[in-house]
């Protein structure tokens, strides 16, 4: 934890605060339970991570996020980014998270009760299409990496919202950050990264 402050990972107050609230450790395998502090992604089952924790801080920090927003990720995965952000967003916010995959849906559900966080709402289903009936979204997130925006999460996001998405190939992918301005997709290359496939509609093809 220290690390990601000394490091520059962790800058903003509410993000800080967020990750010395919810613990890692909580949302890996008990088998993994041992690396939960680690600095690299964490296998969970059906060959998805859990990504490493400053990847975890770059994103959440990527959103600006003051707090009362709604966002929406896509790939809940563990459960441990969703609740990050609703640690961030705080009471008045909302997280939206899909998950394509039902045993990993289950698995963060479960997660995310014990920790008690009450503004998250999961969907399971295909994020690439984003959940329209709770949109538009202040901040997107994917946790998985796509082969270009997908059309819908852009037009699902705010004017003047930000999404953060990895973009690329089903290994490697650039983590971009699109701010919609005007309508139109303004995009900053964050850096290099290694997420698992986004599938479905406007993913890859499994
Ligand atoms: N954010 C997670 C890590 C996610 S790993 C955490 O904090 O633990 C990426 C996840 O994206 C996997 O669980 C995978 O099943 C999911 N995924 C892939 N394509 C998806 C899609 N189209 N819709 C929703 N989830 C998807």
């Amino acid at each position: 934890m220290r690390y990601l402050i000394d490091f520059g990972f962790l800058k903003s107050g509410r993000v800080i605060s967020a990750f010395r609230k919810v613990d890692r450790a909580d949302f890996v395998l008990a088998s993994q339970r041992a690396s939960a502090y680690a600095d690299y992604p964490l296998p969970l089952f059906k060959l998805q991570t859990v990504s490493a924790p400053s990847v975890v801080a770059i994103m959440t920090e990527a959103l600006a996020l003051e707090g009362g927003e709604s966002v929406l990720e896509v790939g809940t995965g563990s459960g441990y980014q969703a609740c990050i952000l609703a640690e961030v967003v705080g009471e008045r916010g909302l997280v939206v998270s899909v998950e394509r995959v039902p045993e990993l849906f289950d698995y963060a559900r479960q997660k995310i009760s014990a920790h008690g966080a009450e503004n998250v709402e999961l969907v399971c289903g295909d994020g690439s299409q984003g959940h329209a009936a709770r949109a538009p979204y202040d901040g997107i997130i994917a946790t998985c990496g796509a082969p270009s925006v997908p059309e819908p999460l852009f037009k699902q996001l705010k004017e003047g919202g930000r999404m953060v998405i990895p973009v690329g190939g089903t290994h490697f992918q650039d983590l971009l950050l699109v701010e919609k301005i005007r309508g139109k997709q303004v995009t900053r290359n964050l850096l290099p990264v290694m997420f698992v496939p986004m599938h479905g509609k406007h993913g890859f093809r499994e």
